[in-house]
């Protein structure tokens, strides 16, 4: 028989995380259970994958962020299943871990609309190891179009894709145009890298859609002043090695970014409750699931409508208000005192697209360019975990602004990975070579150096 009761956090992410600190040093015993042993800062993940940032800067050991929650226990691990009539979780390992109270805090990831295959040649951004890998790929493209026009004269134009333009697809097209055209210019003797072509599709008809519609077409504007060519109502339907295809044309690309779809983590479906099409669970208003008060879901994988109509967006601030009010509702029951219903507080939302340029909308207002991204620097500094990070991100942020450096441009790897990357970025597609698209692709002008 336990003194106090119990509660398990399933992730450490923005939900779990809250909930945990919200819950520290209070009467109960707290469990957070993660398979990774981090929290990432996942609205800067995009700056590892350009290199703006290191892994470091952007994450931290989750047991160092809860060291002074003397009730808080931080455990390795990856729950798998659970066993809600006796409120058990089961981990990987096959362990066990009992509780009073749950909170399902796992996340999501992007949904490959059925072709979880594509995921090989178009990696989707969630985890610092898609950062490191989309940073390899994209810094290896450089490597080899310099090596092939250096060795054999063969000078062709890289071409990046980034299939969906919500932020993440966006940030990541602004800032691969902004590596290509400032940051590696000047470091490249054989391949002009300001030619690279940087792809954005998109299958409706504006980029960052949850914007309001001046907003997207700000965006839009922005990104082509960088050098994105924009491609709206350009649905992808396959990808295969070194090309993917729109309608009937294929496109041949050196890197394809996958940054669409949400799929809720697997977690979701083992609870046994009604999911929706992304795996999201049908929480009640106070987010527990349906017939278990004890058990609540959190965040990403939560599925809840606003009093407006509108589901709670999948944003962190809705993750960490959403763990917030978790934990206090568990403390106030607790106490005999009843839970209070979720009210997601909106604050706004906003977009970086590049060097000094971005898009948001605050407090009712609508703001773009320089202003916009000087807002965006602030709010992300400011909510970065601890304070090492943040001195260093701004001072790294600081850098790069003056000199358009990257400081972080390092492929990892040992040797027969690389080599591995470089067969995989080089290897020939069977491109289509009659399709319009491909004809018109500047691929097929090879000058000699
Ligand atoms: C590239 C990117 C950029 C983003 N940019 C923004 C932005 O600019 N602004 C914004 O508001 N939102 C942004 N978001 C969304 C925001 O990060 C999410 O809404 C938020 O992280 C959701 O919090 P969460 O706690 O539900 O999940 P997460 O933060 O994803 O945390 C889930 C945690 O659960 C752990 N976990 C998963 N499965 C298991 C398991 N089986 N067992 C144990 N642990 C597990 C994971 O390791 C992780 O630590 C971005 C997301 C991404 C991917």
């Amino acid at each position: 028989m336990r003194s106090k009761l119990r509660i398990v956090i399933i992730g450490g992410g923005f939900g779990g995380l809250w909930a945990a600190k919200a819950l520290a040093n209070r009467p109960v015993d707290v469990i957070l259970i993660d398979r990774k042993n981090h929290h990432v800062f996942q609205p800067l993940l995009y700056q590892v994958a350009t290199a703006v940032l290191s892994p470091g800067e952007i994450a931290k050991p989750i047991r160092r962020i809860l060291y002074y929650a003397k009730n808080i226990e931080v455990i390795l691990g990856e729950a798998v299943e659970f066993d809600k009539a006796t409120n058990i979780v089961k981990l990987d390992d096959g362990s066990e871990v009992s509780f009073d109270y749950l909170i399902v805090a796992a996340g999501a990831r992007h949904a490959y609309f059925g072709h979880d295959e594509w995921e090989t040649w178009a990696p989707g951004l969630k985890t610092l190891e898609d950062a490191v890998e989309i940073r390899r790929r994209v810094l290896l493209a450089f490597e080899i179009a310099e090596r092939k026009a250096a060795l054999s004269g063969v000078k062709e134009q890289l071409t990046f894709a980034v299939v969906g333009a919500g932020p993440t697809g966006v940030e990541l097209a602004g800032a691969i145009a902004g590596i290509a055209r400032q940051a590696l210019a000047s470091d490249f003797k054989a391949i002009d890298t300001s030619e690279a072509r940087v792809v954005l599709f998109e299958g409706s008809d504006r980029v960052l859609g949850t914007f309001a519609s001046d907003l997207s077409d700000s965006a839009k504007q922005q990104l082509e002043e960088l050098g994105v060519e924009v491609r709206l109502n350009s649905f992808v339907t396959e990808i295969e090695p070194g090309r993917l295809k729109v309608g009937d044309d294929w496109f041949k690309c050196d890197v394809v970014l996958w940054a669409t779809g949400v799929a809720a983590s697997p977690l979701g479906a083992q609870l046994g409750v009604e999911t929706d099409r992304a795996g999201r669970v049908k929480v009640e208003p106070d987010l527990s699931i349906p017939g278990y008060p004890n058990i609540f879901v959190i965040g990403d994988m939560a599925s809840l409508l606003q009093e407006s109509g509108e589901p709670v967006p999948g944003v962190s601030p809705a993750a960490m208000q959403m763990g917030t009010a978790t934990a206090k509702n568990i403390l106030r029951e607790i106490k005999g005192r009843p839970r209070a219903n979720f009210t997601y507080v909106d604050k706004g939302s906003m977009a970086t697209i590049g060097r000094s340029k971005a898009i948001a909308q605050l407090f009712g207002m609508k703001f773009r360019g320089f202003i916009a991204w000087l807002m965006w620097l602030f709010l992300h500094v400011v909510f970065l975990i601890g304070f090492r990070n943040r001195l260093f991100v701004l001072m790294g942020w600081f850098w790069a602004y003056l000199t358009r450096e990257r400081s972080a441009r390092l492929i990892t790897g040992d040797a027969e990975e690389l080599r591995n990357a470089l067969t995989f970025i080089e290897a020939e597609s069977p491109a289509d070579e009659s399709s319009a698209a491909h004809r018109d692709s500047p691929r097929r002008h090879r000058t000699s150096a």
